[in-house]
């Protein structure tokens, strides 16, 4: 292998940049070159194709979002748009690749692995919905400023002594909502993992208000019911006012924390070494603080991420 290609694909997330950048110097300080995939997927069937240099990823570990641009682009699910993005990477010399994105991301990444393309995938999205690592690239951030927004909700909510419903991203991951409702002291924390009945909260509400609650902070992960017609019902039910404030892409932006930027960093360095040693076809992880790699497809259809029972727990008896 002398030539690397690297791109983000799916949705983006802070710390992003800062695995781009590692690939870069990393791979530039084994020997190879590398070339920068602009616009994910769809870039790469288009041939959105330049050589970086280390000063290409100069002042970008500090930045959110990801300067190569990312795409969603159904289209690389079949065969022949593959092959003709392949005939873009057969022109430009590029042997390897490294994806930096979520589980769809990795579905292209086998494939291509399997039409004679080693790629690794390193995971990055907000959301810590895969499988193979504790955490992905860009959580922490988001985390944090889920957890700001919750402290300032806290603030008005007491002042008002209003009940706050926070719809919080994950897609079908609850970890961000839990991790966010254990720093931020939500009174109440709803993840798809562990079920929803609206009848079961109003009743904890209500139990809240009896015991003296004035006011309260509701975590919830996204996709799980309508915000908005969930404080109308609380409201209806116990005569608090109720708002729902839904985040959304506010947590996809912002500086990425020391934290994602050093596993972005290990993961983007670890990533190049892989492909040095022949690796394709692998994801990489951190577990127990250690750099791992996974077989990709193995990963994807076999893996499941362990649930964090301790800290639900503890969402329920500190609150
Ligand atoms: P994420 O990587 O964040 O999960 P998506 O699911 O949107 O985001 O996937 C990102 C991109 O990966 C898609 O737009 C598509 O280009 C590519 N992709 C997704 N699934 C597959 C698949 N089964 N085969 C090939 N490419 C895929």
């Amino acid at each position: 292998i002398k030539r690397i290609g690297v791109l983000t694909s799916g949705g983006d997330a802070p710390g992003m940049n800062a695995a781009i950048r590692a690939v870069v110097r990393e791979g530039l300080h084994l020997g190879l070159e590398v070339y920068g995939i602009f616009d994910g997927y769809e870039g790469l069937h288009q041939g959105k194709i330049k050589p970086l240099d280390r000063n290409s990823v100069s002042d970008v570990i500090n930045r959110g979002g990801t300067f190569l641009g990312s795409a969603r682009f159904p289209e690389f699910k079949q065969q022949k748009t593959r092959e003709e993005a392949i005939e873009n990477l057969k022109k430009y010399g590029i042997d390897a690749l490294v994806v930096i994105g979520g589980d769809g991301s990795y579905m292209g990444a086998k494939k291509l692995t399997e039409m004679g393309y080693p790629c690794i995938g390193i995971p990055g999205t907000i959301d810590n919905d895969i499988p193979g690592t504790t955490y992905t690239i860009g959580f922490d951030t988001a985390l944090n400023i889920v957890v700001e927004a919750i402290d300032r909700l806290r603030d008005t909510s007491a002042s008002h002594k209003r009940i706050s419903i926070v719809e919080i991203m994950g897609r079908y991951c609850g970890d961000l909502t839990l991790g966010a409702a254990v720093a931020g002291g939500a009174e109440f924390v709803v993840i798809p993992e562990k079920g929803y009945s609206e009848a079961e909260l109003l009743g904890q509400i209500k139990a809240g208000i009896a015991k003296g609650k004035t006011h309260m902070i509701i975590a919830m992960c996204e996709h799980v019911t309508k915000v908005d017609k969930l404080a109308e019902h609380i409201q209806a039910e116990t005569g608090h006012d109720t708002r729902a404030t839904i985040l959304g892409h506010i947590q996809r932006g912002g500086t990425p924390t020391a934290q994602d930027r050093i596993l972005a960093s290990r993961m983007g360095s670890f990533a190049v070494k892989l492909l040095l040693e022949d690796q394709g076809g692998r994801c990489i992880g951190v577990v127990n603080s250690q750099m791992v790699h996974y077989d990709i497809i193995d990963c994807i259809n076999n893996m499941k991420r362990p649930f964090n029972q301790e800290l639900f727990d503890l969402s329920d008896s500190l609150f």
